[in-house]
């Protein structure tokens, strides 16, 4: 199985290639199919398997092909969310957002605790097409006024069971609330908590399951 074969655009497999891969991994060849089709996910999968290109790159592929929308600050209004556990995971995410989609004209920002908020005030009102956020400070955010999630087509929890070890069940179950009904939901977690089961239920419509 090659890049080519799994119906990414060509400036994303020209992204890739330069990034250095040269074919897709087990994960990578059974999401990127169902997230292109528009499926929601749940991926068993640890870190090192190559789950953050397995997401990343059909979403990076569907948002290039849907329309962006404004926020009610007059930006881009964000049309994926991902939410990681801990700050370096949304850090490392984002880079690979950028990495992938470095041929494509979408933006993307990272937002998380322990630093500044004025920085991250202003990238919101500016608006972005792709968020990476840790739970908490999304929240700050949100509560102070400064965060319009309404818009957003495609979710990404990454590392559920962490989340959820750390004790954010309640953060993002707030912020699940603040999105949009209709939208396509990936789950990925290592492992799987009745915990990590109910949230999935709640969550994704008729998942496509994936276990590497
Ligand atoms: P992840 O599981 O997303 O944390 O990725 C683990 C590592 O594998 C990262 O260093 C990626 O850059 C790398 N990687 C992801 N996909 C591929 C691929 N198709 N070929 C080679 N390396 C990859």
């Amino acid at each position: 199985m090659k890049f080519e074969d799994l119906n990414l655009a060509p400036a994303i497999v020209q992204a890739v290639r330069e990034h250095g891969y040269e074919t897709p991994t087990p994960i990578q060849v059974e999401a990127i199919p169902a997230v292109l089709a528009g499926r929601d996910l749940l991926g068993g999968a640890q870190t090192g398997t190559g789950k953050t290109a397995a997401f990343t790159l059909p979403m990076l592929q569907r948002l290039s092909q849907s329309e962006r929308g404004q926020n009610r600050f007059g930006g881009n209004a964000i049309r994926a969310l991902v939410l990681t556990p801990t700050r370096e995971l949304a850090a490392q995410v984002e880079e690979s957002v950028r990495v992938y989609g470095k041929h494509l004209s979408l933006t993307s920002t990272v937002v998380f605790g322990g630093v500044g908020m004025n920085p991250q005030i202003n990238a919101m009102k500016k608006g972005v097409d792709i968020l990476v956020a840790t739970p908490g400070r999304l929240l700050d955010l949100q509560q102070q006024g400064f965060l319009d999630l309404s818009q957003v087509q495609i979710l990404v929890l990454d590392e559920a069971d962490r989340m959820l070890d750390m004790g954010f069940i309640h953060d993002v179950k707030k912020v699940l609330a603040l999105l949009p009904q209709s939208k396509q939901s990936l789950l990925f977690s290592a492992t799987f908590s009745d915990e990590i089961r109910d949230l999935a239920n709640n969550l994704l419509k008729d998942p496509q399951s994936i276990q590497v």
